[in-house]
């Protein structure tokens, strides 16, 4: 089967987060299995572009309505990622430092599909499917199902995987022209609540829907930031597969990154050397245990109340707990969590940014890392710690609640019920108790680098969506 992916994101060469995890593994795995799967996305000015080595494949215009811009596709040309990566070049659109967050991301995100569908529309073959991630892709199904330039794709399977239902991508009606034509009676398809919403679009049109963990897909048939509806409507047509992770990126036994690398027989030694390593550089306290926050700051993931937590359990443990946070997002958080060093120097420190590696270091070095999410669609950090030694505390929602078990009915992690700084405060006092019994820690730790959440089986189950 020939899968073409179409992704916002795909690690190494872009992520923002769990989206580039998931394209930058899922077509490597499908491969793996026999497929062909391609990934096509937005040529961003990366250091991933400047390092590598490119052929052009198509050369061409895009226009926006009336504006004309110039279009070059580029293929990596060792397939070094495990599968056929083409990036979608647009003059003065795609060529941005960052991937999101600029005042015409509707425009970048509009003529990167066109581009993309306007290059594959001209191949000798079809694809049997086109696999599109979030809203910034989610014009897809409705373009090639209706647009009349794309009349021959349109009995090409489309299948949209929500990755994240917060974020939808609307835009109004004044930008319609955008759009190749089609019959003006559809656009009931593009819209939602009085804009165009390329999420809600997606969720119409492609033909099947997937959701990246079981209990997401049951989450936002009542929490969906206005697409409960929809997504209860079109529930037939859609399945929770939860993600995995990459083996040969995440594998304590391997990871480059580490200051020393481990593997089950021998975490004790192995999270002992690279939390002294990390302590040492951030000023902490390697006997004591080290807590920890990676991710987006943002209120999703909880991290307003991370302030008054921290604060709390800094004060109320008397030194005797660690916290190092890396992330970045809402200013107002970043300043709260960095003025905390003033107070708490010695025990707690931040790295306010994006660190691809740091975050790797933190992963093996930590004991528990704290995930109080109100919203997690699956969630990729808590695997990541599973497979590192490092014990979640999470929220019981989405896919948290699909991996993590706690240790009270037999498990290896720590949950609770609420986003409130009593409960994630209750689960660091039960955290610095469960660390004071070694023996307990090490067997858990092992037990849980021993689960498997690799990209095989997700992997299958996607090839199985498609067939359907
Ligand atoms: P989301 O996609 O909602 O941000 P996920 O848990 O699905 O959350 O994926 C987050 C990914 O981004 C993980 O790989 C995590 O390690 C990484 N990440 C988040 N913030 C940072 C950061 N500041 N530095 C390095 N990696 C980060």
């Amino acid at each position: 089967m020939e899968i073409i992916h179409l992704s916002a994101e795909c690690y190494p060469v872009a992520k923002v987060g769990g989206l580039g995890d998931v394209v930058g593994a899922l077509p490597k795995y499908q491969n793996k299995l026999g497929h062909i799967a391609k990934v096509v996305m937005p040529a961003y000015r990366s250091k991933f572009m400047q390092e590598n080595e490119f052929e052009v494949v198509y050369d061409s215009w895009v226009a926006l309505g009336a504006q004309n811009y110039p279009v070059r596709i580029f293929r990596e040309k060792t397939n070094k990622l495990g599968f056929d990566l083409f990036l979608v070049h647009i003059d003065g659109l795609t060529d941005r430092e960052k991937v999101y967050g600029y005042h015409d991301d509707t425009e970048r995100f509009i003529a990167y599909q066109i581009a993309a569908l306007d290059w594959i529309n001209q191949w000798e073959h079809k694809p049997d499917v086109i696999h599109t991630h979030d809203h910034h892709t989610g014009l897809i199904p409705f373009m090639t199902g209706n647009c009349e330039r794309y009349k021959r794709l349109s009995n090409v399977p489309t299948v949209l995987t929500i990755h994240n239902a917060q974020y939808q991508g609307q835009f109004g009606w004044d930008k319609l022209h955008y759009l190749p034509a089609f019959d003006l009676w559809k656009s009931g398809l593009l819209e939602w609540k009085n804009s165009i919403n390329p999420l809600a679009s997606a969720i119409k049109c492609a033909w099947r829907v997937s959701t990246v963990s079981p209990s997401y897909l049951e989450e936002i048939s009542y929490h969906a930031n206005g697409l409960e509806s929809l997504l209860a409507s079109e529930r037939g047509k859609s399945a929770g597969i939860l993600n995995g992770i990459d083996n040969d990126v995440w594998n304590p036994e391997k990871d480059p990154m580490l200051q020393k690398n481990f593997a089950f027989r021998t975490v004790d030694s192995g999270k002992k050397a690279n939390k002294a390593a990390l302590c040492a550089v951030f000023n902490l306290d390697p006997a004591k245990p080290l807590f920890t926050f990676i991710g987006r700051l943002v209120g999703e993931k909880g991290a307003d109340l991370l302030p008054d937590i921290f604060h709390n359990a800094l004060a109320h443990s008397h030194g005797n707990i660690n916290i190092l946070v890396l992330g970045s997002g809402d200013p107002v958080i970043e300043s709260r969590l960095e003025q905390l060093k003033h107070w708490f120097g010695g025990n707690y420190n931040t790295y306010i940014g994006y660190n691809e590696q740091l975050s790797h270091q933190i992963y093996a070095g930590a004991d528990f890392l704290l995930m109080p999410s109100r919203v997690e669609p699956c969630g990729l950090n808590q695997m990541y710690a599973l497979r590192y030694g490092t014990i979640p505390i999470v929220r019981r929602i989405g896919g948290l609640k699909d991996t993590v078990v706690d240790i009270g009915d037999g498990g290896f992690g720590i949950c609770h019920d609420q986003t409130s700084v009593w409960d994630v405060g209750n689960a660091i006092g039960r955290a610095y108790g469960l660390f004071q019994d070694k023996k307990q820690v090490k067997e858990i730790r092992k037990y849980m680098m021993q689960l498997d959440h690799s990209w095989d089986r997700a992997a299958q189950q996607y090839i199985d969506l498609y067939q359907m």
